[in-house]
Parts: structure tokens; sequence; C-alpha cells
């Protein structure tokens, strides 16, 4: 049997990092099992659907490199046969017409509701309050229609929706890959709606009719779908169609324990994108995030697909953790191509005032050996700052009590000695700062505090012997004599 997976993501809003996960999970197994990853936008909730939910769904998947493998599938294209199916079950006694308006169902649950009150009433006797009780609970029951049975239509021109004739009593069992085996009472499934009275067909018919017309064999997903599960599969059964494996993952919770939610922190995949973190690193963390092989932290996309397997999702909710993404993106950026890297920051170096060429010359010549200064892209960007002020450089508190007229005095000297070097290099430049010190006495502690007050301004840098090859000889000599002459 060959593996297809699928991602079946309603277009009412962006991805969310749960649905993003889920993705990925479809997309490894897929890959582990030299299967297929298919994309179906499930769009036929027209009123909540929209085109620019639809394009943020597919950028964010780009941008995972979550590429499907066959164009994606509009579920919304597939109505006439999702309705199709569902008059072919009518025709075989496995679905039937329904008059129960909605209004009529309304009332019912309206009713339910009235007598599940009224026996919290005080003065009543016990009896009673089981009495009301009982037809509560037949009320709010699921629903099973009075046309189940194939009771005549009120009238010839009735309005009518197609039912699920669901299942009779008994257990009912899903082998679920992640949560096991999970039983219910056939009496909790409803004759559910397949085909709404105008004839459009519901989410719960059309899930079923997409993934058996796509050969899915492998349906992973949130789950919060477990219980439609059960409704779900009575439409396979009356069809005679196979079956698909079942996975249902936990959510994602915030670190303190709760549902995911706006206070939680940015939701949206691409939200991660503009905060500066890379596809990579989001993939490796959202992989770990309520999945483990071994005490193994960090996969790359290759070492995910050699080991994947629902076997290893966990059952409890995940609890998102920023601190640890954080991680994980470092380590990623530390590996990132240089190139790549320059690419990335670019835009964000870009956004407060345009790169200049020679700024953009001096962060290609720092960066291979700055990627450790930034968590994020937005971090490691902001680590060039001191590449790209301009003179004479503004002074923090700290700077200004490191160019005391004793650190002044120093620098002179070694401003001096660096104005001799004939060729500049970080070497050149480390070893005519020792044997400043050494002619001087000085110490590297005594020198080092003003020269780098200087360079920078009090902004964060690296050593300051490749520091001053970065900037090249004028720019460091001048940033020296501004702080001289001041
Ligand atoms: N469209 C459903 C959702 O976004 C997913 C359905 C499924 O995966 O079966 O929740």
């Amino acid at each position: 049997m060959s593996v297809v997976t699928r991602f079946a993501p309603s277009p009412t809003g962006m991805l969310h990092i749960g649905g993003a996960r889920t993705a990925l999970f479809n997309y490894l197994f897929a890959r582990r099992n030299g299967g297929r990853f298919l994309l179906r936008i499930e769009d036929t909730d027209r009123e909540r659907s929209t085109q620019a939910a639809t394009d943020a769904i597919l950028d964010a998947m780009q941008w995972l490199g979550l590429t499907p493998d066959e164009p994606p599938v509009m579920q919304s294209v597939q109505v006439e046969r999702h309705a199709a199916v569902a008059h072919e079950m009518v025709s075989r006694g496995t679905a039937f017409r329904c008059y129960v308006t909605t209004e009529e169902l309304q009332a019912r649950r309206d009713l339910g509701e009235q007598k599940r009150l009224a026996a919290r009433e005080e003065g009543i006797s016990e009896a009673t309050r089981e009495a009301l009780l009982a037809e509560a609970s037949q009320l709010l029951a699921p629903f099973r229609s009075p046309y189940r049975d194939g009771a005549p239509a009120p009238s010839a021109d009735a309005p009518f929706t197609v039912r699920l004739r669901a299942p009779e009593s008994g257990p009912r069992t899903v082998d679920d890959g992640v949560q096991g085996s999970v039983t219910i009472d056939a009496s909790e499934i409803d004759d559910l709606v397949m085909l709404r009275a105008d004839g459009t067909p519901t989410y719960m018919l059309a899930v079923v009719v997409d993934d058996h017309d796509m050969g899915v064999t492998h349906v992973i997903r949130g789950d919060d779908h477990l219980r439609n599960t059960f409704r779900q599969v009575p439409i396979y059964e009356a069809m005679g169609w196979d079956v698909p494996k079942f996975s249902h993952v936990p959510m994602i919770h915030g670190n303190d324990g709760a549902k995911l939610s706006k206070r939680h922190g940015a939701l949206s995949t691409t939200a991660y994108r503009d905060m500066g973190y890379l596809p990579e690193a989001m993939k490796a963390y959202l992989l770990r995030l309520g999945w483990s092989h071994g005490d193994q932290e960090i996969f790359t996309d290759e070492e995910a697909i050699a080991v994947f397997d629902v076997s290893g999702i966990n059952k409890a909710p995940a609890r998102l953790d920023l601190d640890k993404l954080a991680t994980v993106n470092a380590h990623f950026i530390r590996l990132a191509d240089d190139e790549r890297l320059f690419d990335l920051i670019s835009p964000i170096l870009s956004a407060g005032k345009p790169l200049t060429a020679n700024e953009e010359q001096r962060i290609r010549a720092a960066l291979p050996h700055m990627k450790d200064r930034g968590s994020t892209l937005i971090e490691l960007a902001a680590a060039f700052d001191f590449l790209r002020v301009n003179r004479p450089l503004e002074m923090n508190k700290n700077a200004r009590k490191a160019l005391s007229d004793e650190g002044k005095f120093r620098l002179k000297g070694l401003g001096d000695e660096l104005q001799r070097m004939s060729q500049w290099s970080g070497a050149s430049i480390s070893e005519t700062i020792k044997s400043y010190c050494a002619a001087t006495g000085l110490s590297m502690g005594q020198i080092g505090p003003p020269l780098r007050a200087a360079l920078t301004g009090g902004l964060p840098a690296p050593d300051l012997a490749p520091v001053m090859e970065w900037l090249g000889r004028e720019e460091t000599l001048a940033r020296i004599d501004d702080q001289l002459a001041s």
C-alpha cells in the first residue's frame, strides 16, 4: 500500500502553529514511507473562507518547505461529487431524507435546556426532578431523526436535509495511532446532516469523500477531530470504502498549560518569520513539540524523515516554549550559509536606513564570525549596528568613562602605531596591539576599554582586531581620531 497523507486546513484565518505542526507531521510521515503528501483547502464554508486566508496558508507552507506533491485541491470544486455520494447513500438506505426543520431542532434543544434548568428548581419532588432530567437528556441527546426509518414526507415539496443513518447502539472503536483504542457507544453518534436543505454538502461528508477520492491512507490531524471520526467512519462503511488510519495529535498549549491563545504571543506561522526565525528552526522546534525520538533535541529535515513515526507523538498536550524556540533558532543561524543569511538580514538592515555599499562590504566580511550573536535574525541584524553608526560616534555612558584623559592618552599612543601599519589585517592589528602593550607596559585591560569605546561608542561588538579589519583602516583611524579630538 502506498502511503498518502494530507493536510486539510480551512481557509478561515491564518495558519496557526498547531496547523503547521500537523502539516509537518503529515509531510514527514509521507516522506518517511515513500508516499505522497497532499494539500486540500477545505473551503466549503463559503461565508468564512477567504482567498486571503488561502494565500496565507500557502505562503506559510511554502516558507516551511512543506510543498505538497500535487497542486492543492479546493474542496468547493467537488460539491457535486459530495452530493452524488449522499444521494447514493440514500438509495442504499444508509442515509435518508429528513424533513425536520432547523427551527424544529432548535425548539427541541430549547425545550431540553428548559427542562434541564427546571430540574434544578428548589421545592420540586425527587421524582419530578428525575423525570425532568430524563426528558432533558433525551431532548439534548445526539439527534436521531424520526425519518430515519422511512417515515413518509410531510408533503411532496417539503424541503429536506440528507442525514446519515447513524449506526444502532453498541460499542464503536477507533484504533487511533496516538490515542490508542478509543471506544464510544453508537448512541453518541447523531444522524448527522450530510446535505443541507439547499443541497450543499457539510464538512462531515466532504472530508470523507475527498479523503477517499484522494486515496488518503493516513489521516493525521488535531485531536479536536477525534469525536468527528466516530461520525465519519460510518460514511466510509456505508460506501464500502477503506477507512484510513487515524492519528489525532494533541493541541499545543501555552507555557502556563492553558489552551494556546493570542495572549501567549504570536500564533500565525508567518509571524515567526517576521520575528526572525528560520523555517528549518521552526520545523525542528515544532517537530519536538509533542514528538520525540530518543533524547535527540534538534533534527534536520533529513534526520526527521529518516526516523519520524506517529508512535513518537505524545498523548498529552505540548507546551509552547519560546525560549527553546530561540535556542533552536540560534543553532540553525550558526549553521546557515553566509550568503543566505546576508539575504535574510539585508531587508531588516535596510528597514531603518538603506544599507550603503560600504556597510554591506563590512557586514559581509563580519558575518561569518558573528553568527552566534543573535537568536533571531532581528537580533543578529542589530548586532551589526557598530559597523553602521555614523561618525562622529555617539558615546554611551560607559564609553565616555573609558575615554578619560588617561584612556585617551593610551589610545593616542596606539593610534600612532596603527597609523604606521602597512598591511591591514586582523592578525597584523593584533600584533601591533601586542607590541604596543609590550613597549609601554600597558595591559590589554588598560588599552582595550578606550579603544573599544572609540570604535563602537559602547555598542556590543566582538573582538577588536577583527572589528578594525572589517571597519577598514580609514574608518578605524577616523573613529579613533574623532575621540582624541573631542
Ligand atoms: N478542515 C479541518 C480543520 O481545519 C481539518 C479537517 C481534517 O483534518 O480532517 O480543522
